[in-house]
């Protein structure tokens, strides 16, 4: 009888709707909203994060992987046994070989040898040809977003996937966490806030809740420093030099609009930007409140959110993506030497720094 009465006590199986699904590909997406109560109480809105962490591959770029090689088999572009080529020294790679291993597709990975080892033997575990080459500007043909699509172009049966002008990476949000999203919320959002990389997230998660939302739902975008986006929307549409200002906030920050972005960034309403100090600070604070133990992208998005729910006033429902977990950065956020080397050492609140461990 216990065994029957934990059934009707559980919080577990509330929600449960998923049916089993078709191997890797099926397992991308439809990943839960969590509701951020410390937050929530605080602004009086409810602030939301997408938890794209729980994606099979990781991250929130499982759904653009997936996305730029379905569209590629549907164009006729990639065939059985081909190849796929792509530039990224990060999730997107992770995304793409466990894309490529499930579909039997061949993965090769360029990216700049200044990356660390972990990523690159993570990559060779699920069987990608990795080629870190020498870490050149954008300019320069050395580079690995021009090698990767040379090298693509050599081959007969073979693309080169693009991720940030590929276009297919912003429809996969659009046609996926979009609706997931509006859906979670039954139409309930006031607000959408995001960091763009490539810009694939922001852009179709954005037009896809501008659309369903008659225009209503605001979308705005965030900034780490070094990024140029927060001062080309603050300004009306004038890209500034990029300066070198580097960021802790792996996998985001970006120098140029990318095609991704190009096709939304003039609906975007606004932008924020968020210090290095706030989402180290916030990285710590998720753990220590909700339980979450999430990377240095995720916790700027919350800082976002939760800034635009101040701006918005109480009584809105404020959404932003929470993009991966912190294991694949524990071993400097989480380090005591790495905080200092960076000077982040007093942006933590000292009740929190216990949870710096390394
Ligand atoms: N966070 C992390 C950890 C990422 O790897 C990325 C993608 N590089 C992003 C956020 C940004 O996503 P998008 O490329 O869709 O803008």
């Amino acid at each position: 009888m216990a065994f029957r009465a934990a059934i009707r006590k559980s919080t577990l199986l509330r929600g449960f709707t998923s049916r089993a699904v078709d191997g890797f590909p099926g397992a991308v997406g439809n990943t839960p909203l969590i509701l951020l109560k410390g937050l929530s109480e605080k602004t009086g809105s409810k602030i939301y994060g997408k938890a794209e962490f729980q994606n099979p591959g990781g991250s929130v770029k499982d759904r653009a992987a997936l996305g730029v090689i379905e569209d590629a088999e549907a164009s006729g572009r990639l065939k059985p046994g081909g190849t796929v080529v792509e530039d990224t020294a990060g999730n997107t790679g992770i995304g793409l070989a466990h894309v490529c291993r499930a579909k039997g597709y061949r993965c090769v990975i360029y990216m700049p040898n200044t990356q660390s080892q972990e990523k690159i033997d993570l990559l060779r575990m699920l069987g990608a040809d990795v080629r870190p080459v020498p870490a050149v500007a954008y300019e320069h043909p050395a580079n690995y977003n021009h090698q990767a699509r040379d090298y693509a172009a050599t081959l007969a049966n073979a693309v080169w996937t693009d991720q940030f002008d590929n276009t297919a990476n912003a429809r996969a949000h659009y046609a996926s966490t979009g609706p997931e999203i509006w859906a979670q919320r039954e139409g309930a959002v006031d607000g959408f806030v995001c960091a763009t990389g490539t810009g694939g997230t922001l852009a179709g998660v954005g037009r896809y809740l501008k659309e369903a939302s008659d225009g209503r739902a605001q979308v705005w975008l965030a900034d780490p420093p070094g990024s140029v986006l927060y001062s080309y929307i603050e300004s009306g549409g004038k890209l500034k030099e990029r300066r070198g200002v580097g960021s802790i906030t792996e996998g985001i920050g970006q120098g140029r609009i990318t095609d991704n972005l190009g096709t939304f960034v003039d609906a975007v309403d606004g932008a924020l930007h968020i210090a290095d100090t706030k989402s180290v600070a916030m990285v710590y604070d998720l753990l220590d409140t909700e339980g979450l133990y999430l990377g240095a992208s995720s916790a700027l998005n919350v800082v976002a959110a939760y800034e635009l729910a101040l701006k918005l006033g109480p009584g809105k429902s404020i959404v932003t993506i929470l993009c991966d977990g912190a294991y694949r950065y524990q071993s400097r956020l989480f380090s005591k030497t790495w905080l200092r080397e960076k000077g982040l050492e007093d942006a933590i609140p000292e009740h929190l720094k216990k949870y710096a461990v390394l």
